[in-house]
């Protein structure tokens, strides 16, 4: 399926899936290391074909397409030209996690195992007027960590390393905050332990292939994402997974072997070369997409 027709179904099922009414929403994917496709402003994603989608720098510059950029095309921008890991950005207003916004309550307890492995915290960034630069802000303390953000008084953005995989981060989002907002009228979700989160982090590279969007701390008390953590890829990572992890990133899919050489996915982490944090700094410079 062409990039195009994909990204189309997707827009289609954000719609079907109710995430947004009317012309609400807006989704986007890096094509290369400075453009990337997005949604038009005042459109029904429900509606969109693939004449539709414009193409963006990251700058913000239209480069091909009729039609005017996405308001909130500056919550985009902001996610690419921050995070090296984000392939795609999809803002919707659901209405469970609408809803969490709307009553200024963040996602933040570890109530579900799956949440706390693809999300991790989602927390609440304040209220900003849509589409100026009042909106981004709050989100910028967020972003070196976040998978997924509510807005207050307005919606929700996720982050992927795929359209796909931002829209199931979105879907996922929705389903916790409806489960949630039910187990309430039961007298509330109980949180998972802290000894019981330990262990689910502890597998979760093992067993899921997943990095943790969290670390844990000396004490054993869960650290979520905050606002003033080390980004992603602080912990010693080994040179040849982080090329990997952006080969598998770019391919839109984690489960792509890149190097398509037979049994290379069951090599363990610890046998690969730990390198320092200034040489992991050095490469995630080569592998930056931001131009400068
Ligand atoms: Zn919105």
């Amino acid at each position: 399926m062409s990039l195009k027709k994909e990204f189309i179904k997707i827009c289609h099922m954000v719609y079907e899936k109710g995430f947004v009414a009317a012309t609400d929403g807006n989704l986007s994917q890096r094509i290369n290391y400075n453009q990337a496709l997005i949604t038009p402003s005042g459109k029904n994603k429900g509606e969109l074909n693939e004449d539709d989608l414009l193409v963006i720098d990251l700058d913000g510059n239209l480069i091909e397409g009729k039609g005017k950029i996405s308001t909130e095309v500056k919550m985009h921008l902001l996610a690419y030209n921050s995070r090296r890991d984000i392939n795609a950005v999809v803002h919707a207003h659901p209405v469970y996690a609408t809803a969490f916004a709307a009553a200024g309550r963040d996602l933040t307890d570890p109530v579900f195992p799956e949440v706390i492995l693809t999300l991790g915290k989602v927390h609440l960034c304040e209220y900003g007027t849509p589409s100026t630069e009042e909106l981004i802000l709050p989100i910028k303390k967020f972003i070196d960590k976040a998978w997924a953000l509510l807005l207050q008084n307005h919606g929700a953005v996720t982050f992927g390393v795929s359209l796909k995989d931002a829209y199931y981060k979105m879907e996922k989002l929705e389903h916790a905050a409806k489960t949630i907002f039910i187990a309430e009228q039961l007298g509330g979700a109980k949180k998972i332990p802290p000894e019981k989160v330990k262990q689910l982090l502890s597998i979760a590279r093992s067993t899921y292939g997943i990095h943790p969007n969290f670390e844990l701390e000396a004490d054993e008390n869960i650290k979520l994402p905050g606002v003033n953590d080390e980004p992603l890829y602080n912990n010693e990572v080994s040179y040849s997974q982080i090329i990997e992890d952006r080969l598998r990133a770019r391919a839109g899919n984690l489960n792509v072997n890149p190097f398509d050489v037979k049994g290379r996915n069951s090599i363990s982490n610890e046998n690969r070369s730990n390198l320092s944090k200034s040489e992991i700094d050095e490469i995630i410079k080569e592998f930056n997409y931001k131009k400068d």
